[in-house]
C-alpha cells in the first residue's frame, strides 16, 4: 500500500496544504481536512496525497486544492477551541461573519479565512466543483460517506464502493457542505473511521485518490486505481447501501447518558432492544434498523441515531418525481404554503405533516426543520443545483 507515516503528530498547519494544478483544463476540487481539530488524518492524508500527485501533474485534468479547517484547533489537537466550526455556516452566522465584530470566538476568523477562501477559489478557478469534507469519529467504524440528498449528490457518491447515508442535514445545524450544497455544487462528506487510527489514515487516501478518478481528473491506471479501490470495499465489507437516518436520540445538557458497551456503527438493532442509561431510566430502540453513531466518547447531544436501508425502488420513484417536479402540487395540500416566492422552501403545518409522512417530502427532494412551534420548514434541494454545470462529465 501506500506509504503512511507512523504516527498522527501534531505539525505546524497551515490553510492551503497544497494545490497542484494540472496541465490539461478539467475540473475544481476542493478537499478541506481538519475542520474538526481532534481529526488530523484528513489533513495528513491530503498532504500525502498532494505528494504522490505532485508528480503525475502533467496527466491531471484540472486543479487540486488541500485545505485545512480549524487550524487553531488542530494545533491544540481540539474539535474546537470556543464553538464547531462545522456548525456556524447558516445563513444567518454567515451573514454577521461579513462584519468584523470586537470579540469574536477564535472559529469566528477561522471560519472568515476559510470561507474567503473558497470563493475566491469559486471566482477565479473554473469548474465544474467539487468539495470533499474529510472526518473521523469517535468511536470506531467503517468508512461511509454523508451525503445531503440532492440527485445530483446522489449520483456522483453512488460511484464509491461505500455505503452512503443520506439526510444527516435534517439533524445538524450549519455544516459548511451544507452551505456548498445551497450554492448548488456536488459536496458530501468521508468519514475514515476512528480519529486516531492507522485505517483512517489510508482510508482517507485511498478516497482522495478514487475521487481523482470519478471526477475525471485522473485516468484509474496512471494512479493505481484498482488497489485503492479494493482497500475500500474491503474495508466496508461489500457494504455499497444507501441509507436514511430515520431517528435521532437528543440528549439533553441536564442529562446523564450512557451507551450500553459493543454497539459498533451500522450495527442491526431490533425494536425495543435496550440501547442506552439515561437520568430516568433505560433508552430503547423505538424501532428496528440500524445503530448509526452511538455516543462512547467525549460530549455531544446526540446519542445516537437509527438509519435504514432506502429501497432501491424508492430511490428510483424520488428521482422520477423530482424530475417532474411534482412537488408543486404539495401547496395544494391544506396547511402547506411556499415560504417566499422563490419556491425554494415550504412552511408546512405540524399538525398537516403528522398526516402527511415525512417520506413524502423526502421522496419529493425535502428535507424537514422545526421553524415554529407550529410549523416545519421544508427545503428543496433540487432547485439551486447546478445540474447544468455537470452534465458534460463520464459520471453525469
Ligand atoms: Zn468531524
Amino acid at each position: 500500500m501506500h506509504k503512511t507515516p507512523a504516527k498522527l503528530d501534531l505539525p505546524i498547519y497551515q490553510r492551503v496544504i497544497g494545490q497542484i494544478e494540472g496541465a490539461l483544463p478539467g475540473p475544481t476540487l476542493i478537499f478541506v481536512g481538519g475542520i474538526h481539530g481532534n481529526e488530523p488524518s484528513g489533513v495528513i492524508a491530503l498532504q500525502n496525497a498532494i505528494a504522490e500527485i505532485q508528480p503525475l501533474k502533467k496527466q491531471l485534468k484540472g486543479k487540486v486544492i488541500a485545505l485545512a479547517g480549524n487550524i487553531g484547533a488542530l494545533q491544540q489537537g481540539l474539535r474546537y477551541r470556543d464553538i464547531d466550526l462545522n456548525r456556524q455556516f447558516t445563513r444567518e452566522k454567515m451573514k454577521s461573519l461579513q462584519t468584523k465584530h470586537t470579540e469574536e470566538s477564535n472559529e469566528i476568523e477561522e471560519q472568515r479565512e476559510l470561507f474567503n477562501t473558497i470563493e475566491q477559489i469559486l471566482e477565479t478557478e473554473t469548474g465544474p466543483f467539487y468539495f470533499f469534507d474529510l472526518h473521523t469519529t469517535s468511536g470506531e467504524t467503517i468508512p461511509f460517506l454523508t451525503v445531503n440528498d440532492s440527485l445530483l449528490n446522489r449520483k456522483f457518491t453512488k460511484q464509491y464502493p461505500l455505503p452512503i447515508v443520506l439526510g444527516i442535514e435534517e439533524y445538524l445545524e450549519g455544516p459548511l457542505l451544507s452551505y456548498i450544497n445551497e450554492l448548488g455544487y456536488v459536496a458530501f462528506g468521508f468519514e475514515a473511521g476512528q480519529h486516531t487510527s492507522e485505517k483512517s489514515l489510508q482510508n482517507h487516501f485511498s478516497f482522495v485518490m478514487l475521487s481523482l478518478v470519478y471526477t475525471g481528473c485522473m485516468v484509474p491506471k496512471s494512479i493505481g486505481f484498482k488497489k485503492y479501490y479494493q482497500q475500500l470495499s474491503n474495508a466496508v465489507h461489500k457494504n455499497f447501501i444507501f441509507y436514511e437516518i430515520i431517528y435521532r436520540h437528543e440528549v439533553s445538557i441536564k442529562m446523564k447518558f450512557k451507551m450500553n458497551p459493543g454497539f459498533e456503527n451500522f450495527q442491526r438493532i431490533r425494536k425495543k432492544e435496550v440501547l442506552a442509561i439515561q437520568t430516568g431510566g433505560v433508552i430503547k430502540a423505538p424501532q428496528s434498523g440500524r445503530i448509526f453513531m452511538p455516543l462512547y466518547q467525549g460530549k455531544g447531544n446526540d446519542g445516537f441515531f437509527i438509519i435504514q436501508k432506502i429501497p432501491i425502488l424508492f430511490l428510483w420513484i424520488s428521482k422520477w418525481v423530482r424530475n417532474i417536479q411534482l412537488d408543486r402540487l404539495l401547496v395544494l395540500l391544506p396547511g402547506v404554503r411556499w415560504k417566499t416566492h422563490m419556491r425554494e422552501e415550504l412552511l408546512v403545518n405540524r399538525k398537516v405533516a403528522r398526516f402527511l409522512a415525512k417520506d413524502l417530502f423526502h421522496l419529493l427532494g425535502y428535507r424537514s426543520k422545526k421553524w415554529d412551534h407550529t410549523h416545519f420548514v421544508m427545503k428543496n434541494r433540487e432547485r439551486t443545483s447546478r445540474k447544468k454545470e455537470y452534465m458534460k462529465t463520464r459520471w453525469y
